[in-house]
Order: C-alpha cells, then sequence, then structure tokens
C-alpha cells in the first residue's frame, strides 16, 4: 500500500516493479524512473499511441513527458513506424556504412548554419563525451567549464558538482568519479558571465572548452538571460576556447534549428539526441568541420561504435525530421502555452506560490514566486508541493515528469481531448498543492 495520499494502487506495475528490483539494481534502467522524487509505484507502461501511454495496469494517461523529449510528434506515429518496419525489413545493422546515416547528417547539416559536419553515436552521453575529447584534443588543453545544474549525460568528467567558492576546482558528484576526472572541470554558476570572465582570467591558456546547454531543462526550464551565450561565444573565441552547445534536449525541439534556431548564437561544437533519433538510441555531435577534422580516420583524435548511425536508428529519425516542419513547431508551442496558462491558473485560484517557465515548447512549473535563473534558486523551491501536485494528476489520468526539476515535454499529437483531460485534472492537483505541508 501507498503512503501517498493521491497515490491509486496500481498492482500489475508493483509485481513488475518487485520483479525488476530482484535483477535490476532499484528495479530500473535510468535512476528518474524510480519516482524516487515524488515515492510511490513507478507505472510501466506497455503501449503508446498519440498523447496517450498506457500502462499494465490498464490505465490511460496524456503523457507530459514523451520520452523525455524524443517523441514530438506523439508514441507510434503512422509515417515513422512504417520508416521504422522499412528499414527493419532490410536487416538491422551491417557494421559498414549506408545512406540511412547520410541522409540523416544532410538533414541535420541542412538546417543548422554552424552544423557543416556530424559524427553519430547512440547517447547524448556518447555524444557530449565525444565533443569534450575533440575539444581537448584540438586545443591541447585540458580544462573544461560547465555550469551547476547543466545535465550532459553520465559523463565522468562532467558529473562533478561545485566546489566551495566560485572557480575552485570540481569534486567528484558521485563515487566511481576520481578527483582527477573530476578536477580538470570547472563548474560556475548558470547565467553569471563575470564567474565565466574571472575563470578564464584564473588559467590563462588552459581551458579547452566551455559546455553549456544551449537552454537548460535539466534544472527544470531556466532560459540563457539575453547576451549570456553570445558572452560564452565571444570570451571563448577570445582565449582560444571551444563554446560546445549541448542541444540533446532543445535540438529540433525548440525549433527547426533547435536553440541555434531562436539565438542565433555560432556554436565550434554541439550535441544532439533525443528528438533526432526518433524513440531510438540516435545521437550526434557536429560543428566547424576544421574541428570535426580531428576525429578519427580523418584526424587523431579517436571515437568510434559499433552501432554507430544504425540503419533502424536513422530511418526513424529521419522520418520524423522530415515532418518538422515551421507549422508541427506553431503547433507544439501552441498547445504547450495552453497547457502552461492552464496550470499556472489552476494554481493561482488556489493561492499556489508558483512561476511557469519555458524555452519554445520546454516548460516547466517552480513552485515558488520568484524567477528562477540558476540551481540555487531552482533548489529554493517548496518541491513537496509538486509530490502532491504529481500523484493528484497521476491519479486523474496525467503522466507529468516524476520530479520538480524536469522540463514536461508535449507533441503535435495532443489534441484537443487530450488538453481537456489535463484541464479537468488541474483543480483537484492545485488543491493538493495547496494543502501540501513540508515533510
Ligand atoms: C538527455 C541529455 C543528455 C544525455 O543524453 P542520453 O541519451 O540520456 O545519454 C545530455 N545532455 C542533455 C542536455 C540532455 O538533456
Amino acid at each position: 500500500m501507498s503512503e501517498y495520499p493521491y497515490a491509486y494502487d496500481a498492482p500489475v506495475s508493483q509485481a513488475l516493479f518487485d520483479r525488476a528490483a530482484a535483477v535490476t539494481p532499484g528495479g530500473v534502467n535510468s535512476p528518474v524512473r524510480a519516482f524516487r522524487a515524488v515515492g510511490g509505484t513507478p507505472r510501466f507502461m506497455v503501449s503508446g499511441t498519440g498523447p496517450y501511454l498506457t500502462d499494465a495496469d490498464g490505465r490511460e494517461y496524456v503523457d507530459l513527458v514523451c520520452s523525455w523529449g524524443p517523441m514530438i510528434l506523439g508514441h507510434a506515429h503512422p509515417d515513422v513506424i512504417a520508416a521504422v518496419q522499412d528499414a527493419v525489413a532490410r536487416g538491422t545493422s551491417f557494421g559498414t556504412p549506408g545512406e540511412g546515416e547520410v541522409a540523416l547528417a544532410e538533414e541535420m547539416v541542412a538546417r543548422i548554419g554552424p552544423l557543416e559536419q556530424v559524427r553519430l553515436v547512440s547517447s547524448g552521453t556518447e555524444a557530449t563525451m565525444s565533443a569534450i575529447r575533440l575539444a581537448r584534443g584540438f586545443t591541447r588543453r585540458s580544462k573544461v567549464i560547465k555550469f551547476a545544474g547543466c545535465y550532459h549525460g553520465h559523463v565522468d568528467s562532467l558529473l562533478a558538482a561545485a566546489g566551495s567558492g566560485v572557480a575552485t576546482f570540481a569534486l567528484p558528484d558521485t563515487p566511481g568519479v576520481t578527483g582527477a576526472q573530476a578536477g580538470d572541470t570547472i563548474v560556475l554558476p548558470y547565467n553569471d558571465l563575470d564567474a565565466v570572465h574571472a575563470a578564464f582570467q584564473a588559467h590563462p591558456g588552459e581551458i579547452a572548452c566551455v559546455i553549456t546547454e544551449a537552454s537548460p531543462g535539466n534544472m527544470g526550464v531556466v532560459p540563457p538571460l539575453p547576451g549570456f551565450n553570445q558572452g560564452l561565444k565571444d570570451v571563448c573565441a577570445e582565449h582560444g576556447a571551444l563554446y560546445i552547445s549541448d542541444e540533446v534536449m532543445t535540438g529540433f525541439r525548440t525549433s527547426r534549428a533547435g536553440w541555434y534556431g531562436i539565438d542565433g548564437v555560432e556554436p565550434d561544437l554541439m550535441t544532439f539526441g533525443k528528438v533526432m533519433g526518433g524513440g531510438f538510441p540516435a545521437a550526434a555531435f557536429g560543428g566547424r568541420a576544421d574541428v570535426m577534422g580531428h576525429l578519427a580516420p580523418a584526424g587523431p583524435v579517436y571515437q568510434a561504435g559499433t552501432l554507430s548511425g544504425n540503419p533502424v536508428a536513422t530511418a526513424a529519425g529521419l522520418a520524423q525530421l522530415r515532418l518538422l516542419d515551421d507549422a508541427a513547431y506553431a503547433k507544439v508551442n501552441d498547445v504547450s502555452a495552453r497547457i502552461q496558462a492552464l496550470v499556472s491558473d489552476a494554481l493561482a485560484k488556489e493561492g499556489v506560490a508558483h512561476t511557469v517557465q519555458n524555452a519554445s515548447s520546454m516548460f516547466s512549473v517552480f513552485f515558488t514566486d520568484r524567477p528562477v535563473r540558476d540551481y540555487e534558486d531552482a533548489k529554493a523551491q517548496e518541491s513537496y508541493r509538486f509530490t502532491a501536485f504529481f500523484h493528484s494528476m497521476l491519479a486523474n489520468g496525467v503522466y507529468l515528469p516524476p520530479s520538480s526539476f524536469e522540463s514536461w515535454f508535449v507533441s503535435t499529437a495532443h489534441d484537443e481531448r487530450a488538453i481537456q483531460r489535463i484541464a479537468d485534472a488541474l483543480p483537484a492537483a492545485a488543491r493538493a498543492a495547496a494543502e501540501a505541508t513540508a515533510a
């Protein structure tokens, strides 16, 4: 039985979770799926169609996670499914080059001016790890600047937390990452250009690159302040370092050309994943041809992958990208804006302090009345209110990200019926948030 007042029983999911826990640490293959931040039984999903997911207990939910971003056309889009079936029928992996990976790379390069060449990989983690290696190989420098609250996958050197003072060297964020691996990483507060300038002053000729989420979504949605990304680009150019824009989440989600299509700041390197894989493991890094030319076999920096450019994954990604025209982005932005307004109205009616922030269709709801500009601001919210809100929405058929530090995602498939179900679920959830007390 659950101790959460708004949870209902999910016996089949619970039985699966018990089975899973016997053979998999914590019962999941990626930690956030375990519901640890909100408690209760994670729902094991069996199918998805359009904006809906169906769990193992036979309950249907409006999905506001969309696989953490990739399913921008909704689940089981017929054109994507057809492309996948066609590819699968021709064989699933050859370990040779193939036309599909060329076509996907061409589609990406055509959309994004500064993206001259790409290398395909299988996860966002691999993309950022490889981009950092390439930046270090290209510049022959060791140190990397990242920002607190930005997530770039589980790359050792990027799983580092800020040390005591600003611009001190980072400490490992997790056992298993050594001090040496974290020690070349400088963690700075997000949206703080002065801190970046100070770090470059303190370490002349040592900084290989600055990596940032193009518009962060992994501490909740915290867009860059006007001029921040341009400032990063400029300080990198001034000091001979590379500016790496991590567009794994924003890429092909926030516009046809991702966040680059919004702010126009030209990165030296970029990373992609999520939407570009159409629900399959496909990701990429790319950028300036002169930098990418340092990658093996063209150059000396080694990088490889048995399943890189997999024909099924690239077919899914290409089919999805080809459907993502300006009308599709207008649609997801509109759906997102409507849901943001519904949530905000419901919370305001119950007098719940909140701030809704968005980057195109990505948005999140912070339980604080102050703007959230960095990770410290995000941590200052009343997360216990989110827990109550989350469970009420879940009980009424709306699946939210199970943490208050995540973006919510919508798709072109979120139609009037789906939006109405969200609207119907909100009053009770807002009341639950209002009545929640800190544990
Ligand atoms: C999801 C994400 C990653 C990691 O991608 P995986 O495919 O989960 O390894 C990296 N960077 C950002 C910004 C992300 O949102």
